[in-house]
């Protein structure tokens, strides 16, 4: 059975994770830094070492091409990101496009006739240092101009690393590939949770990434004195928002698994301890796989924010913030993984994806799943990323396959 080189890629993640390494054993990679213009060259040395053909694009994604024989082919896309966060790690986006290179390789040493181009690419930006996912919303035709204006490291500093790049917001915005030119997206990543290690199986087939809705919960009370008040007198918009948590908490633990709700924030206002508090801000985050879900888990909690508010003698308005729509998987691509996994004896399972990522955006347009492999106690984001020397290969196989099944071979 084909298979990819395992100790080729393990080389190159090594290699890769020099640049911009840490002491701590991370990797700090932001994109646009100098030292994300040093992994891209790195890249691009390793592309022409490969004898693949290398492309990049006006939004500065770069990518290794094994072409087929028919120009007007359609192209199959596998990569995912070589930027990291800040003391990020090793694995998280450098997986995913090194081992869509090691594929590619593998296919052109073995001259293996498909009936599609074959694309490896590395996304600018992923992670969202001046604008997330500006890479793939460029080549998927949804960057806007308001996007870049209002990119959250400002659009004076997007600009000048654009320039580091060599592209502008005009190349970016003319990024887009025609409609029909794509063949499918997969991408390998590191789970980045405990799904897969707990239940000790090698593979997770993604079958969706979480739609994500938010908003702040204003709770309105009356201020009042903190002593001199009685208890049954108060109306404390404090109470009524620890209420509605400890209630949203067991309505979503209890009817929307895995359906997950975060409520990272809270303003007290007047703040101070002798003071009843008038106001109280909550943020609330929900994330599910199904639109028709958030729908219901939004107007059930929103529900269960009126209660509270009503049962503690306060008022509450819910002032909507960024919403992002789910992203289900292609479900022919999810069983192609399933399929990959079996014939290579490793144990799979379906999962969804509860952080966001390219394959998102590609979703839309073309048909796009991801494979998620083991990263050891779930840790990611820091140094101590890890994902074990065979899951890296074990991921980079099911990949391999999952291409091969989507690319249908030509018959000769
Ligand atoms: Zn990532």
């Amino acid at each position: 059975m084909l298979e990819v080189n395992g100790d080729r890629l393990l080389r190159d993640l090594r290699d890769l994770a020099r640049l911009g390494a840490t002491e701590e054993g991370g990797v700090s990679r932001p994109a646009f830094s100098p030292v994300d213009v040093e992994g891209r060259q790195w890249f691009r040395r390793r592309v022409e070492a490969s004898g693949l053909e290398l492309r990049g694009d006006g939004a500065g994604n770069l990518s290794a091409v094994l072409a087929c024989d028919d120009p007007a082919a359609p192209t199959l896309l596998a990569g995912s990101h070589l930027d990291t966060v800040p003391d990020g790690g090793r694995f998280d986006g450098s997986l995913g496009v090194l081992a869509a290179l090691e594929a590619l390789r593998v296919l052109k040493e073995r001259e293996i006739a498909l009936s599609v181009h074959l694309e490896a690419i590395s996304f600018t930006d992923e992670e969202g240092t001046l604008l997330g996912e500006i890479g793939s919303k460029a080549l998927a035709g949804c960057l806007e101009v308001e996007d870049l204006e209002s990119a959250r490291g400002g659009a004076t500093a997007l600009a000048e690393g654009m320039a580091r790049l060599g592209i502008t917001p005009e190349t970016a915005l003319a990024t887009a590939r025609p409609a029909g030119s794509l063949a499918g997206y997969v991408e390998l990543h590191i789970e980045q949770g405990t799904r897969l290690e707990e239940a000790g199986l090698q593979i997770g087939a993604v079958t969706g990434i979480v739609g994500i809705r938010s908003g702040r919960l204003h709770f309105q009370g009356v201020a009042g004195h903190g002593g001199t008040l009685p208890m049954d007198r108060r109306k404390d918009a404090l109470w009524a928002a620890s209420e509605f948590l400890g209630r949203a908490r067991r309505k979503v633990v209890e009817e929307f698994a895995p359906g997950v709700m975060n409520c990272g924030a809270l303003h007290v206002r007047p703040s101070a301890f002798n003071v009843v508090p008038g106001q109280a801000t909550l943020s609330l985050e929900m994330r599910h796989g199904s639109e028709e879900i958030l729908d219901a888990m939004e107007e059930a909690l929103l529900q269960l924010a009126h209660e509270a508010a009503a049962d503690l003698g306060v008022e509450v308005i819910f002032e909507a913030a960024e919403r992002c729509p789910a992203a289900p998987s292609s479900e022919r691509v999810v069983r192609m993984i399933e399929d990959s996994a079996d014939a290579l004896g490793l144990g799979h399972t379906r999962l969804l994806s509860f952080a966001g990522h390219d394959a998102q955006v590609l979703a839309p347009i073309t048909p796009t799943a991801m494979i998620f492999v083991p990263c050891v106690d779930g840790i990611s984001h820091t140094p101590k990323e890890l994902c074990r020397p065979e899951d890296v290969v074990n991921g980079a196989n099911v990949l391999l396959h999952t291409l091969l099944r989507l690319a249908a071979p030509v018959v000769a």
